[in-house]
């Protein structure tokens, strides 16, 4: 905390991950405090900060932090998003790029961690504002990224036609036609299914993690928050499922719909329109809107099954997840990174809820970027049906790998645990056998 101080999610992140590797380390203290093996994890390779200047509508100069952190490039080149949101400062940059790093490790393929991005806000902006930030923000980075370095892809706020945008000025720069960003468009390199892989991924390893403990998502209610790129496909693919999903929610406001969220409705709104839910629920006479309102519970305070938080860092909290419990849902997965509180995962885990992290359920969407470079090198694209399988397929093995990481180590059913000790191992090898770098 001294070293890196006010950066709170950050130490959260770490806090979580080392408490769980507790029984790893004691029972191999030799190999793991080996030159200071624990220290070097926690301490990114790099971390870039820069300058984005860029001209607004107006003809005036704005200027943005620019942020990469390449936190650990152990088993593979750094891999992962760029986050634009007012919200992001280095801390919150740091915790998602250690998070990273055990999710690309869980995926089994050969993926560094890293993550990226910039105070930018690009709500209300134009589209020609937002190619001027873009270019300006590619710039920089251009001088730090590469298909065999770093990979950058999408996160919060950035979607295809940042991607588009970052892609173009990396080629107008460099020259070079090649894999460097991910989550491209399909007429340049991008892979089918990635925009829906993150929330189909989701579902994957939660109808897997019911499947093994005896339950099955068809017929279940399900409270998603978010109104994404994450929150949508996993709506959808539940709903393909056989699951009824009754909420959704943005950044002011969410929605009850009883009747079960009309996805066709949601894309409209949110990927075409780029609206707010108001105009879901002016158009569906069955749902409910809730302006939001601090101090509220939102989407937690519905009665469900499953509950899958999408939408942010620290959104469902203590009082939620009782809440949640009350009402009797039986399984949590978290679809974005780290939405649940640690107070809450714990309350969950005490009370027998089954609760997979993020870093394992939510890792669909980088699987499916690693399976995007590997389309760009070999200069296929594969069918949608061929990725989606792939995808399936690592999903269900992330979660038994964590489901027999955490029985090996004594704490079944722990899957918090499991993912982290999963995604340690293969990580730790890696660095040890690379001597101390
Ligand atoms: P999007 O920008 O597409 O969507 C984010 C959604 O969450 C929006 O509906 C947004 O509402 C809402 N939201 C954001 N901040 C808040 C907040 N403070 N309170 C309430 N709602 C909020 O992002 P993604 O769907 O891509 O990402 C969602 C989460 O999933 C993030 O944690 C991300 O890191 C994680 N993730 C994403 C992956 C991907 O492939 N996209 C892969 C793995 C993880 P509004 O539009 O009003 O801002």
């Amino acid at each position: 905390v001294a070293k890196n101080p006010a950066q709170p999610e950050f130490h959260q992140a770490v806090k979580e991950v080392l408490e769980s590797l507790r029984v790893v380390i004691e029972a191999n203290e030799e190999k793991y405090r080996k030159d200071a093996l624990l220290e070097r994890l926690v301490t990114p390779e790099r971390q870039i900060l820069f300058r984005v200047p860029w001209v607004d509508d107006k003809g005036q100069v704005q200027v943005n932090n620019g942020f990469r952190v390449q936190f650990n490039s152990a088993i593979g080149p750094y891999k992962g998003g760029l986050r634009l949101h007012p919200s992001v400062n280095l801390g919150i940059i740091k915790f998602l790029g250690f998070e990273q790093t055990f999710k690309n490790s869980l995926t089994g393929l050969p993926i560094g961690g890293g993550k990226g991005g910039s105070d930018f806000d690009p709500k209300g902006k134009s589209d020609r504002e937002i190619m001027a930030f873009c270019q300006s923000f590619i710039t920089e980075l251009y001088k730090y990224i590469g298909a065999d370095t770093d990979v950058p892809a999408g996160d919060i706020g950035t979607g295809a036609r940042e991607i588009g945008y970052m892609y173009g000025q990396y080629k107008r720069l460099t020259g070079l036609y090649e894999g460097v960003l991910t989550g491209k468009g399909l007429s340049y390199g991008g892979s089918l299914a990635r925009t829906e892989a993150t929330g189909y991924g989701l579902l994957y390893l939660t109808e897997e993690m019911l499947k093994c403990n005896g339950k099955d998502i068809a017929g279940k209610t399900v409270a998603v928050s978010g109104a994404g790129n994450v929150a949508i496909y996993a709506i959808q693919k539940a709903e393909q499922l056989g699951a009824k999903v009754v909420t959704c929610s943005d950044s002011t406001g969410w929605i009850y719909d009883p009747e079960g969220i009309d996805v066709a409705l949601l894309q409209e709104v949110k990927e075409v329109k780029r609206a707010r839910l108001t105009e879901y629920a002016a158009a569906r006479p069955s749902a409910q809107y809730h302006e939001k309102k601090n101090g509220e519970h939102g989407v937690w305070t519905v009665k469900c099954d499953v509950a899958l938080p999408c939408a942010t860092q620290n959104e469902l909290d203590l009082e939620d997840a009782k809440q949640l419990v009350a009402n009797g849902v039986f399984a949590v997965a978290e679809g974005a990174n780290m939405p649940t509180t640690m107070e809450a995962t714990e309350y969950f885990q005490k009370n027998g809820v089954l609760f997979c992290p993020g870093k394992a359920s939510n890792a669909g969407g980088v699987a499916t970027s690693a399976l995007e470079m590997s389309q760009n090198s070999e200069r296929l694209s594969w069918t949608f049906e061929e990725v989606d399988a792939k995808l399936k397929t690592i999903m269900v093995n992330i979660f038994h790998n964590l489901d027999d990481a955490a029985k090996k180590y004594g704490m079944e059913g722990n899957y918090v645990a499991g993912a982290n000790i999963a995604g340690f191992l293969k990580v730790a090898d890696a660095m040890t056998a690379q001597g101390i770098v």
